[in-house]
């Protein structure tokens, strides 16, 4: 049984990661993996919006860098993605991001609750002491319900994100979870498990095993990733990702070429 595709990694394109595509690439073959994906941080329609992801005039150089890997590693399969950030409004900006490569996959990810506030950014994480984590939640999943339902993602990102530095609400949650995970399930919207929840605050995978029975019970479809933002990340903490998603029932995971999901046993 061969490693489940890590799908989810960045580049240094993005301000806050290190390595080359190539680096990564020859660290997962080290690892045994036959197929990874680089989802780096896609641009914003306005390149100030926030420094930590790539310009619009970039995008062709990331493209290179990914297609540098492929050439110089056929062995291995290596796919080409985005991680796109989820704000209402941005619909029209993601579709014309779609058309501008041949892109394997798209990973919706929500990191902004408003215009201003990206809640993983440890920069402000004073913010989180100034609202109610229960309405974090509420909006967080809101937004995500909205994005798996835009038909815009085959993968929705970290999808318990709001819990990265270990703050949660004292109220129940399970209502988000049911209707994001409805509206993945309707959409055909596959999850990811995200070991970088791990190296967190949190110290736990996105997401945790409560989301995860629910997607199952509702069918939807996995995927995993490291979300590496160093050629050492890549794959880690696989293993743990892989036993948990056994342990809620899970036999199988999905992968991407050309935006078309296949399976593979897990
Ligand atoms: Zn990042
Ligand atoms: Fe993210
Ligand atoms: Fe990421
Ligand atoms: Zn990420």
């Amino acid at each position: 049984m061969s490693l489940p595709a890590d799908l989810h990694m960045h580049t240094p394109l993005c301000r806050h990661a290190v390595g080359e595509p190539v680096d990564y690439a020859q660290r997962a073959l080290d690892l045994g993996f036959t197929e990874i994906g680089f989802s780096d941080h896609s641009p914003m329609p306005r390149d100030d919006f926030d420094n930590w992801r790539m310009q619009d005039r970039q995008l062709d150089d990331y493209v290179a860098k990914v297609r540098l890997a492929q050439q110089k590693f056929p062995q291995l399969t290596i796919r080409l993605a985005l991680e796109v950030d989820y704000l209402p409004g941005h619909e029209d900006w993601i579709r014309s991001l779609a058309a501008r490569h041949p892109w394997d996959y798209f990973i919706g990810s929500v990191h902004y609750v408003s215009e201003a506030w990206d809640i993983d950014n440890p920069a402000k994480l004073s913010e989180w002491k100034k609202r109610d984590a229960y309405e974090v939640w509420q909006i967080y999943f809101d937004r995500l319900t909205l994005a798996a339902a835009s038909g815009l993602f085959d993968i929705i990102g970290h999808a318990d994100l709001p819990k990265k530095f270990g703050i949660r609400p004292a109220q129940d949650c399970t209502p988000f979870y049911d209707k994001f995970l409805e509206a993945a399930a309707t959409a055909g919207c596959a999850i990811e498990l995200n070991t970088a929840g791990l190296r967190k605050p949190c110290e736990e995978i996105y997401p945790g095993r409560d989301l995860l029975e629910i997607a199952f019970n509702k069918h939807v479809p996995i995927t995993f990733g490291s979300d590496a933002h160093a050629p050492t990340e890549v794959g880690m903490n696989f293993a743990q990702a892989i036993a948990l998603a056994r342990s809620v029932g899970y036999t199988e995971t999905v992968h991407y070429k050309l935006r078309q999901a296949e399976s593979a046993w897990l």
